[in-house]
């Protein structure tokens, strides 16, 4: 398989749209054309896990952590960052990275925590906004189920656990054509009445051009009318964080041992303890404090995310339990997922898991 194939069904299963604006997801090193033999998948890129690369004949890392992040102004070996690429290059490793996209993704970093919690009725915490956008286009009647059904087959229509979601109307579209044009029907000069369907869907905005070439290829127009507008709606299915709940309610302190065995987490940090029972839980992989009004709000009992400050304890106020479990331990399962993607699509590729532990934070 080569390079470009793999990085384009990520890129689009969990799209680079996705990421922050401050984000680098996607390829980081390599060459599109290059054949991959197998993948090596980690949570951080670091000298190790390249050497482990180099020593298990995998010519791609593929990681959660973008290996450059920051601007770069120089590759060389004064770096780390530089002596990383400087030996991906010399050794013919590709890296690829996604990030917050993976974050944001619907089966991403927080909703597995949720799954190795074993909570249920898992939602998002944070759900995406300005990602939506409504697709209206105008078709001869004749026309409607092959324009239909090629913005269906690209991707649009898809609302929750419904697909094929589109709206029809009936009326009629009118036309005139200058001497340069080449009407589908009707004659050059003149005004024509068309019966047409004013038909509506909705659509991610990251596959736009994909449904929009889509529309282009099976209307019937010279010049297809279309309006695509901005939705302010929400998007449930993807976000950041997630709730959960317990089948059954279980204590503060029972929790605590709960989260340190599930994550291995050396120094679980807490809040002060409520007294309450533990039902609904959101947890957000990483760095996730800035959640923490949209978890009191959601009604949690509970908010496990990591890099939580001294004073974001405070901001608990006894409204929540806030629980600090890691950076490295929260996110770890992140390289079950992108093993999961890589195999559903390529099943016969070799994927391995990284042995290298890259937590840079050590516990007495
Ligand atoms: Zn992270």
């Amino acid at each position: 398989m080569k390079l470009k194939e793999l990085c384009s069904y990520l890129d689009s299963e969990v799209p680079l749209s996705f990421q922050e604006s401050y984000d680098n997801s996607g390829l980081q090193v390599g060459k599109a054309d290059t054949e991959i033999t197998s993948a090596l998948i980690t949570l951080d890129v670091t000298e190790e896990v390249i050497d482990e690369a180099i020593n298990s004949n995998c010519n791609l890392v593929v990681s959660h952590h973008p290996l450059i992040f920051g601007g770069l102004k120089k590759i060389s070996d004064t770096t780390q960052v530089g002596r990383i690429i400087y030996k991906c290059i010399t050794h013919d490793i590709a890296v690829y990275s996604a990030h917050t996209n993976l974050d944001i993704f619907e089966n991403g970093v927080s909703r597995k925590m949720a799954e190795k919690l074993d909570l249920k009725d898992i939602k998002v915490l944070s759900p995406l906004e300005h990602k939506l956008l409504k697709l209206v286009t105008y078709v001869p009647v004749s026309h409607l189920d092959k324009v239909r059904d090629a913005l269906f087959n690209a991707g649009a229509g898809v609302i929750g656990n419904y697909d094929q979601c589109g709206f029809v109307t009936a009326g009629t579209g009118s036309f005139r054509g200058n001497e340069s044009a080449n009407p589908y029907t009707g004659k050059k000069g003149e005004m024509h009445l068309e019966n047409e369907s004013r038909f509506e869907t909705i659509l991610f905005s990251h596959l736009k051009d994909k449904v929009i070439r889509a529309l282009l290829e099976t209307h019937p127009y010279e010049e297809v009318a279309y309006d695509l507008y901005e939705l302010n709606n929400k998007f449930y299915g993807a976000g950041l964080g997630c709730t959960g709940e317990f089948s059954d309610a279980i204590g503060e302190k029972e929790l605590l041992k709960l989260i340190s065995s599930v994550f291995d987490v050396k120094g679980v940090r807490f809040s002060k303890l409520t007294g309450k029972k533990i039902k609904k839980v959101a947890v957000c992989g990483g760095s996730g404090v800035s959640l923490l009004p949209v978890a009191i709000s959601s009604g949690a009992d509970v908010f496990i995310t990591a890099d939580i400050k001294y004073h974001n304890f405070f901001d608990a106020d006894n409204k929540i339990l806030l629980v600090d479990a890691g950076h490295f331990e929260t996110e770890k399962f992140s390289s079950e997922i992108l093993k999961d993607l890589i195999m559903k699509k390529f099943p016969k590729f070799a994927v391995r898991f990284s042995e290298t532990n890259t937590n840079p934070i050590n516990y007495l």
